[in-house]
């Protein structure tokens, strides 16, 4: 069985439509929770909302010990995480520990790199550590795959930059690095 599983993609990949559609396949067999760590502002209701319209109700956790409690008391075999690169590296950590000594299928959703192309550092833990990747492509406007996400607002020198999604676009490796 695969323990940890990273389904990642930049922007507009349908990352969130994907793990709506996983958690209702997956809930006829298993007890299935989904969390998501607060830094993410989009949604502040505590529901997962995909760009299609489906969502779903969502536990926001603020810490370790919140999500460690939660996942307790639902008593999960599967949790799906969204938004999970704004994890802590240490938080994914616990969680493929957990996977191990409980038997928890995890799965992670989120981007790999930021708007620089840089790896987030918990997307790079998870790679370390996922039993199975799964890349998700947005279109570019050119009409090739996209695997990277653009930035086009003011960044104020942020690497993670949260509410501002009309700024955000993907874009395909060529036109990530040389750009029109
Ligand atoms: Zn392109």
């Amino acid at each position: 069985m695969t323990a940890v599983t990273f389904i990642y993609g930049p922007m507009k990949s349908g990352k969130t439509a994907r793990l709506i559609g996983d958690y209702y396949a997956l809930s006829d067999n298993h007890t299935v929770a989904v969390v998501r760590p607060a830094l993410d502002t989009r949604s502040p209701d505590g529901r997962v909302k995909s760009r299609n319209g489906s969502e779903l109700n969502c536990y926001v956790f603020r810490n370790n010990a919140e999500l460690m409690a939660h996942i307790d008391k639902s008593q999960c075999d599967v949790l799906l995480i969204d938004e999970a690169q704004f994890l802590a590296s240490q938080t994914v950590l616990d969680l493929v520990r957990l996977s191990l000594d409980t038997g928890c299928q995890i799965r992670f959703y989120g981007l790999m790199t930021d708007y620089k192309g840089n790896t987030f550092s918990a997307a790079e833990t998870i790679t370390r550590f996922a039993q199975k990747l799964e890349p998700l492509f947005a279109d570019c406007e050119c009409g090739e795959p996209a695997q990277f996400t653009k930035f086009t607002g003011d960044t104020q020198g942020r690497t993670i930059i949260v509410g501002h999604d009309q700024s955000y676009f993907p874009v395909c490796t060529r036109c990530f690095l040389e750009p029109a």
